[in-house]
């Protein structure tokens, strides 16, 4: 016998106009990212689907509910797509973003210049860019830092998923990424050091996902946001080999004060800032100058 199903459209009309009066921006694809998940099936093929069950019924509507309460689309999910890897997320770790996945592609670009690179992720947070390079760049030796306990543990499952799927492992530590011991054993010999650090600047508004939910040890960076910056440069410095890449991640609002305060750093040379695809100044790259 076949179980009754609800018409998928109507349901799915709904969830639309209850995420539109909540505020959510793009309510049309969190719907129906949501009944794909609950469908089990990827979104693209959700035109195929005939209806959901009851029961597939009352788990979308709740889940639509908790999207409405601005609960980010991936803590729903448990899963962030960036580049070729699904990571797992949720509550303690921030959310990796698109924008992101740029200032990783450019990572893996100078890393694939080099034979057998040493590549740093500083604060790499779900591991999602330490784990794009490891992925993309089979012959690089990868390390992550992260601060924060919880951060970190979700970058480990990560890293495991990763390691069993095939990847080369990655080296996870757990430290203070301006802190002049993290890595120390690799000053001077890293090829590629990236980062997507806390820089959004005190006082800016953010949406409630990103307010209430993401880590605020991953977003705040001081008045200016750069306070975590400033001390990163220094690291940065101290781990790169002369000629080696720096490349890091910044606000919309920092594409002047970021390479500037780069430039104002003795080590570093050929700085050039990076627009996304939104074409907003989004990541910073140097050299460390051979001196
Ligand atoms: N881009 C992030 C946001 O949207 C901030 C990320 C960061 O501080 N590294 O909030």
């Amino acid at each position: 016998m076949e179980t009754e199903t609800v018409p998928l459209a109507p349901a799915l009309a709904r969830a639309v106009r209850r995420l539109t009066d909540a505020g959510v921006a793009s309510p049309r694809f969190d719907a129906e990212e949501l009944a794909a998940f609950v469908l089990g099936v990827p979104r693209s093929r959700l035109l195929l689907v005939d209806g959901l069950e009851r029961t597939q019924l009352t788990r979308f509507d709740d889940l639509v509910a908790d999207r409405a309460s601005r609960i980010p689309l991936q803590h729903l999910t448990g899963l962030a797509g960036f580049r070729h890897l699904e990571l797992a997320v949720g509550p303690g770790v921030f959310v990796p973003r698109p924008e992101t996945e740029l200032l990783a592609g450019w990572a893996i670009e100078r890393a694939r210049a080099v034979a057998a690179p040493v590549v740093v992720d500083l604060c790499s947070g779900s591991g999602a860019i330490t784990l794009a390079v490891a992925n993309e760049c089979p012959d690089a030796t990868v390390y992550g830092v992260e601060r924060e306990t919880m951060a970190l543990a979700w970058a480990r499952r990560n890293a495991d998923a990763r390691a069993a799927a095939g990847d080369r492992p990655v080296t996870l530590v757990q430290g203070d990424a301006t802190a002049p011991d993290v890595l120390a054993e690799l000053d001077g010999g890293v090829d590629v050091v990236v980062t997507n650090p806390p820089y959004v600047p005190d006082r800016s508004t953010v949406s409630p996902e990103v307010a209430d939910h993401d880590p605020p040890a991953a977003l705040w960076g001081g008045p200016d946001g750069l306070d975590v910056v400033r001390g990163l440069l220094v690291r940065a410095a101290a781990l790169l080999r002369p000629g080696g890449w720096l490349g890091i991640e910044h606000a919309d609002v920092q594409g002047e004060s970021l390479p500037a305060l780069v430039r104002r750093h003795p080590a570093f040379e050929d700085v050039t800032d990076h627009r996304d695809l939104a074409d907003r100044p989004r990541f910073t790259t140097a050299r460390r100058r051979k001196v």
